[in-house]
Formats: structure tokens, C-alpha cells, sequence
């Protein structure tokens, strides 16, 4: 009997960002071989892959090069996307469309064309209609509410676009595929200080320059709501999905709704540090809004249940020490 055993092949598109560089290691782990793409190298940690090719996923004759196997697994990550300060402002509309619709096309086309077993696609809780997330208290962020379609970010546009022609490649050319929708992921390794930092990050960064009894700003009132879910809990949720038979769409994030304000006292104990809050205006996207896991529990038997406070614990300490690295560099 022949006792060898076949080493799984994925791919990680994207693989230089905060996900899929932490997916990366996770299915180096479990025993993978990963070849990882992306337009640039990880920039806060080398990266684990077995092959990285640096290039564009847009230019179709980089992605012939990319998916030149019929990989096991591959997991599309790849977008140009960033936190509100980057898709609430209207002035990426154009690229963040162009872009991310591009690399998607690609890796359809060229995932079909390499055989590929399995591909999932990375979308968003910015899918979700406007309209059900005026409320900060009692958003609906159900996977039946998406429709009919209403984002509030051209990033949300995107998505659904993109959710729908992977299911149309499902549909009529068999392509196994799997669709999540990310509740606002966070953890250390990803943007803090580039402008494309989500609101965990940027409430780190702002607390761990400030010093003890002074003033950290904030855009609009802090009244406005979020979940927020640990990169390793997302991890968890990509790879049951992955190894489940359910398609999805299916939210993956924390039910874990907070303030903006709370999420900023909750950094601020963990720093030790009391500082006052000054709002002033900025981009804020909706009122409400948190993940609905009832989907998830039904289809995988499981949901995220680290607490936001654990997950923010490690998340500082990693900005914390950026930020003093960055100061012994000027
Ligand atoms: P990220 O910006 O850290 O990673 C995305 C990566 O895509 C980057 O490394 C970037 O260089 C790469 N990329 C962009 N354009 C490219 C191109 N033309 N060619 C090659 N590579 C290119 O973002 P992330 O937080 O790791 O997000 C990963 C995925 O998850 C994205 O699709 C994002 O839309 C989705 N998502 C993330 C969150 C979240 O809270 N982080 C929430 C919802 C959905």
C-alpha cells in the first residue's frame, strides 16, 4: 500500500495583506503547500509561502503565471480596499471598483482555466442595505436581508458584484466555490498608520501616541456601532467553511456590538491610560451595524466566541510596540 501522502496545494491571492498573510501561516501549519500573490511583499512580517510571485492581479499574463496549477484550495483576498478614511471619502470609487472588479474576473477566468478544485471569495459586510443599519442599536445584518441591493459604498457595490459572478461560475461551469462576508476583521500585522487602518487599529495607534491625560480625536459622535472579530477567529471560520459543503454567503464576525466610544474606553483600559475624547468630522459609513451569526451556527456548527477585549489586548501590544519602533527610526 502506498502510504505517501499528498501534500494540498492553495494559493493565497493577496497573501502581502493583513489576512492572507495570516492565512498563510495557518495552512503552512496544517501541512500545506501555499503559493502566495500579491502586488507587494508582507510589510510587517516575512512571509511564510513556499513561492511568493509579486505582481499585479489585474494584468492577465502575471495571473496565466499565478494559476499555472489546479490548486486544492485557493482563497482570493486580493482588494484594494482600507477603512473608512479609504472607501467613505468617494475619492477611490473609480480604482476601488476597477480594481478589485478586475482581480476577481481574473481569478475566475484563470482558476477555471488551471482546473482549480475550489475557490473562496472574500466579501463584505458593506454588502448589506443602508436601510437596515440606520438604527445603532438594532441593525439587520441577516445573509436574506442583502436584497434588493443597497449599499452605501461603491467597496459594497463591489462586493455583491463579485459574490454574484462567483456564484454565476458555480452555476454554469461547476466551479466549487465559497462566499464569506467579513464583519470588520482585526488583529496585529495589518495597516495601523497608512491611511487604510480600520477603526480597531486607528483607536491603537492614536491611545499608544498619546500621553497618559491627554486627548485622542474621533470621527462623528462615537454613537455609531460595530462588531469586531479576531483575525484567528476569522481564520477558524474560513477554513470550516472551506472544509463544509455550504456555499454561503455567510457572514463571518462577532455579535459583539460596541460604540465606537466603548470600543475607545475598552483600548484605553488596556493601555492604562485616561484620555479624553475629541469628535470632529470624518467619514462614518452606517449607524449600526454587527454580524448576524444564526446562519453560520445552522450551516457549521460553530461561531466566533473570543471576546473583542482579548482579541484588542494582543492588538495593542503589537501597535504599541510599531509605534515605538517607529519613533527610535526618526
Ligand atoms: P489588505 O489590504 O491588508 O489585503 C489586501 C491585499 O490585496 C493587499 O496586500 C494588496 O496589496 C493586495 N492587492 C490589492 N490590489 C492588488 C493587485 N492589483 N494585485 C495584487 N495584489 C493586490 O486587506 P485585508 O484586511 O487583508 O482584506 C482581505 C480581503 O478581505 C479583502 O478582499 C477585503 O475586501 C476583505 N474584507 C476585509 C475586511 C476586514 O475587516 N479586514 C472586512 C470585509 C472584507
Amino acid at each position: 500500500m502506498n502510504k505517501t501522502k499528498t501534500v494540498k496545494k492553495a494559493l493565497v491571492c493577496g497573501a502581502g495583506g493583513f489576512i492572507g498573510g495570516h492565512l498563510v501561516k495557518r495552512l503552512k501549519k496544517e501541512g500545506y503547500w501555499v503559493r502566495g500573490a500579491d502586488i507587494k511583499k508582507h510589510e510587517y512580517s516575512k512571509s511564510q509561502a513556499d513561492e511568493f510571485l509579486v505582481g499585479d492581479l489585474r494584468d492577465q499574463k502575471f495571473c496565466e503565471k499565478v494559476f499555472n496549477l489546479p490548486f486544492d484550495e485557493v482563497y482570493q483576498l486580493a482588494a484594494d480596499m482600507g477603512g473608512a478614511g479609504y472607501i467613505f471619502t468617494g475619492d477611490h470609487d473609480a480604482d476601488v471598483m476597477h480594481n478589485s472588479a478586475q482581480i476577481n474576473l481574473n481569478a475566475l477566468h484563470f482558476g477555471r482555466l488551471a482546473k482549480i478544485k475550489k475557490i473562496f471569495f472574500s466579501s463584505s459586510a458593506c454588502i448589506y442595505p443602508e436601510r437596515n443599519q440606520m438604527d445603532p442599536n438594532n441593525p439587520n445584518c441577516a445573509e436574506s436581508s442583502a436584497y434588493p441591493a443597497a449599499p452605501d459604498s461603491e467597496y459594497g457595490w463591489e462586493k455583491i458584484f463579485g459574490e454574484r459572478m462567483y456564484l454565476a461560475y458555480k452555476r454554469n461551469f461547476g466551479l466549487e466555490v465559497r462566499i464569506a462576508r467579513f464583519h470588520n476583521i482585526f488583529g496585529p500585522e495589518g495597516s495601523w498608520n497608512n491611511g487604510k487602518e480600520k477603526s480597531p487599529a486607528a483607536i491603537c495607534r492614536k491611545v499608544a501616541q498619546a500621553k497618559d491625560g491627554g486627548t485622542i480625536e474621533m470621527w462623528g459622535d462615537g454613537k455609531q456601532t460595530r462588531s469586531y472579530l479576531y483575525i484567528d477567529e476569522c481564520l477558524e471560520g474560513v477554513r470550516r467553511l472551506m472544509k463544509s459543503s455550504f456555499t454561503g454567503p455567510v457572514n463571518i464576525g462577532s455579535e459583539e456590538m460596541v460604540s465606537i466610544n466603548e470600543l475607545a474606553q475598552m483600548v484605553m483600559d488596556i493601555a492604562r491610560k485616561k484620555l479624553s475624547v475629541k469628535h470632529i468630522k470624518g467619514p462614518l459609513g452606517v449607524r449600526g451595524r454587527s454580524s448576524d451569526n444564526r446562519l453560520i451556527k445552522k450551516e457549521l456548527g460553530w461561531a466566533p466566541s473570543t471576546k473583542l477585549y482579548d482579541g484588542l489586548t494582543k492588538t495593542y501590544a503589537w501597535i504599541e510596540e510599531q509605534v515605538k519602533q517607529n519613533r527610535k527610526d526618526k
